[in-house]
């Protein structure tokens, strides 16, 4: 087996039934019985699903992140209104007058309000 000292990949990851494991792994199998059903070890298992799959989320997270050069941020309000929130003046996105696909939207809403609290009085 080749040396894979600082590879991204791991027996795991480079496993044709790895849509399984990462099923199950995705399901909170135990490592113990998906070892015992993919014949990988559960400290590969163990090993993987810590150390790739923790770097997948990252990675995953950072393509998602919010991009304030690229993408506007939308209030809608109650009544269904919309407006865009200042934009950075090196901003390299498109600006229409609707949000786009990438666009993020916060969604106002109000709490019913809440009866007013009648205090006891005070005796003097
Ligand atoms: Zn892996």
């Amino acid at each position: 087996m080749a040396n894979t000292s600082g590879s991204q990949f791991c027996g795991i990851c480079e496993s044709p039934i790895r849509a399984e494991i990462e099923t199950a792994l995705d399901q909170k199998e135990p490592l113990r019985s998906i070892a015992a059903r993919s014949g990988h070890s559960r400290a590969s298992l163990s090993r993987h699903n810590r150390k790739c799959r923790g770097r997948q989320a990252i990675a995953e997270y950072k393509e998602g992140k919010f991009n304030p050069l690229t993408q506007s941020v939308w209030t809608e309000w109650p009544d269904g209104h919309l407006a865009r929130q200042s934009v950075p003046s090196n901003f390299q996105g498109t600006l229409s007058n609707e949000p786009g696909p990438d666009d993020v939207i916060v969604k106002v809403t109000f709490e019913n309000p809440v009866a007013p609290r009648v205090l006891p009085e005070t005796k003097k």
